[in-house]
């Protein structure tokens, strides 16, 4: 199994790159996501690629192989289904789940893992409504809309957190809002930024900053799917999320 210090690297480097829609990562976005200085990540690309797991060019950025994109969706994939294990079975909130899941996805077992899983009933999407990659690298897809481009009257399903801040969570349980309800948009004013929903019988107005961070599926996809498509990896396309 990778160092602790490897897997957060190849998962940090993994999500710049799907959320820029890039191909490579730099020093600079890599020292920022993980709060370390820009030469502490110069030294610790020198490792990744000596163990095949990206490959770094000067003034490009780094990219992983095929190798270290693997290992990212492995660690992904314990991440999010340590995350909907808490919150199924130990009935924690959606706020509470990821610092545990932070820790316990370097030191879990894939036996474990697949035990959760198939005991979870093999679920593709976390507590967040992140996709949850398949045990052989595939991502499930979801198409999701933003809240913050749905005109009036559009029926929604809440499908995606991307902002999972505890606070922000909180503001949404507080609000009515969690994963799956459905709703509908009452008034969208553009000039002002303003979108007001109404959600079991309540209306919340959000600003276009909060809304944004809110995915939301549509149309055919309004009820909650049984099973969704799937896209091999690793080279699929890009949903943008801040966090996992
Ligand atoms: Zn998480």
């Amino acid at each position: 199994m990778a160092s602790l210090t490897v897997e957060n690297y190849v998962k940090a480097i993994f999500k710049i790159c799907l959320g820029e829609d890039s191909p490579r990562a730099t020093t600079g976005q890599l020292a920022a996501a993980l709060s370390v200085s820009p030469g502490t990540v110069t030294s610790m690309l020198k490792t990744l690629s000596e163990s095949r797991l990206a490959t770094y060019t000067p003034y490009e950025g780094v990219r992983l192989t095929d190798e270290g994109n693997q290992l990212a969706l492995r660690v992904l994939r314990r991440h999010r289904l340590i995350e909907t294990f808490l919150a199924q079975a130990l009935e924690m909130g959606w706020d509470e789940v990821h610092d545990d899941a932070e820790q316990m996805e370097h030191v879990i077992s894939d036996k474990l893992i697949e035990r959760i899983a198939a005991r979870l009933g093999q679920p593709q999407f976390d507590p967040h409504g992140d996709p949850i990659p398949t045990a052989d690298g595939q991502m499930p897809v979801l198409p999701t809309h933003s809240l913050a481009d749905c005109p009036a009257d559009t029926r929604f399903r809440l499908a995606r957190v991307v902002d999972q801040s505890p606070d922000f969570l909180r503001y949404l349980t507080q609000s009515g809002l969690h994963l799956n309800v459905q709703g509908r948009v009452l008034v969208h004013r553009a000039e002002a930024r303003a979108i007001t929903i109404e959600v079991e019988d309540r209306q919340i107005t959000l600003g276009h900053e909060a809304a944004e961070k809110l995915q939301v599926a549509v149309g055919a996809d309004l009820a909650i799917p049984d099973r969704v498509r799937v896209i091999p990896g690793p080279h699929f396309a890009s949903q943008k999320t801040r966090a996992t």
